[in-house]
């Protein structure tokens, strides 16, 4: 996989850091478990956005343009690392936010990745839930073109072929990692979302022959959607990097047991996973994606899914910014934890 093809804009800090969770495998007792640090990327306190944005933002220059635009949930952390990445390139951005939750308190509506999207400068615009997000981009985009400005749209979570390009070289920087280390990896897990993380990863890791099985936890569609979902982006990625067909449909596996009532809702195993890797490791998650991601890990170390002596690796997709817009519901769990 030839990466120095594609235009490329350096934002993150990478590699990031490969490390093992010893008090989290004495706590679940089975599994040895290390985590691949992407919440550490550094771009406005990191997260998986940034690998997509390094390929993003650097089709936007080379376009010309001088205006990004993007769409997510309120507390987007694609948002958010979007806006970072135009301030520091010096374009203008524009997000539409959807309000997918419902949450009507202030900490939720203003805090958290929505104070950092303001800080960096970008102008931001709210919708209700189930609202054609991508027609109104379109719309966006088109008046301010209309108005003069060089516009670059970006997908929500950045999925797309290009955005996917990030996480193709991410399998490839985990690969050189573990071999360095000589370690045997039996699993890959993550949350997924939008899709984009788990296209990348599954094209660069079959593109490599590594033999290592990926699962996303799901954090919105269903099953069968989501996994399609994947799949058709990886089809896409892998014929970008010049190796259509490495992936077929059964390698990408999704488990959406975990979701819940629905996207940006934690439930009472969410809340227990941020908990855990809080305590025990020090390590920040969130109640969107890697909470979820994390209680899948959890509930499949405690079942016996992933075994004894295996070894798996959680790749960590950042997002504890949005820890802030949620105080209320951690608050409350915590209340009830502590009653109980
Ligand atoms: C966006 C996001 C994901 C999901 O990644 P996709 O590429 O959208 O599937 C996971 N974790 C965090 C923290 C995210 O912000």
């Amino acid at each position: 996989m030839h990466f120095a093809r594609f235009p490329r804009v350096s934002l993150a800090h990478l590699p990031t850091p490969l490390e093992r969770l010893d008090r989290l495998s004495k706590e679940l007792g089975g599994p040895e478990i290390w985590i691949k640090r992407d919440d550490c990327t550094g771009l406005s306190s990191g997260g998986n956005k940034t690998r997509k944005l390094e390929f993003l933002m650097a089709e936007a220059m080379a376009m010309g343009a001088d205006m990004v635009m993007t769409q997510g949930a309120t507390q987007s952390n694609h948002a958010r690392q979007t806006a970072a990445a135009a301030a520091k390139l010096g374009m203008a951005c524009h997000i539409l936010l959807e309000d997918r939750t419902g949450y009507q308190d202030h900490n939720y509506n203003e805090n958290g990745n929505v104070l950092l999207d303001h800080l960096h400068g970008a102008t931001t615009e709210k919708f209700p839930g189930g609202h054609d997000m991508p027609g109104e981009m379109q719309r966006a985009a088109e008046a301010a073109m209309a108005e003069g400005r060089k516009v670059y749209t970006i997908p929500g979570g950045g999925s797309n072929a290009t955005g996917a390009l990030g996480y193709a070289n991410c399998a490839m920087e985990l690969l050189s990692q573990v071999n360095e280390r000589r370690l045997v990896v039996d699993h890959l897990v993550h949350a997924t979302g939008s899709s984009g993380t788990q296209a990348g990863l599954i094209v660069g890791l079959k593109a490599l022959n590594a033999g290592i099985p990926l699962l996303g936890f799901g954090t919105r569609a269903p099953q069968e959607r989501q996994e399609q979902m994947v799949y058709d982006l990886a089809v896409k990625t892998a014929e970008k990097l010049g190796c259509a067909g490495v992936v077929a449909r059964t390698d990408v596996r999704a488990d959406t047991s975990y979701v819940g009532a629905g996207y940006g809702l934690p439930r009472a195993d969410t809340i227990e996973a941020i908990r855990l890797f809080a305590e025990l490791e020090g390590i920040l998650l969130d109640p969107v994606y890697s909470g979820k991601g994390a209680a899948g890990l959890i509930d499949y170390c405690r079942t016996g899914k992933f075994a004894k002596g295996e070894r798996v690796v959680f790749l960590h997709t950042g997002g504890s910014v949005g820890l802030f817009g949620y105080d209320s519901v951690l608050i409350d769990a915590g209340k009830q934890m502590a009653a109980e």
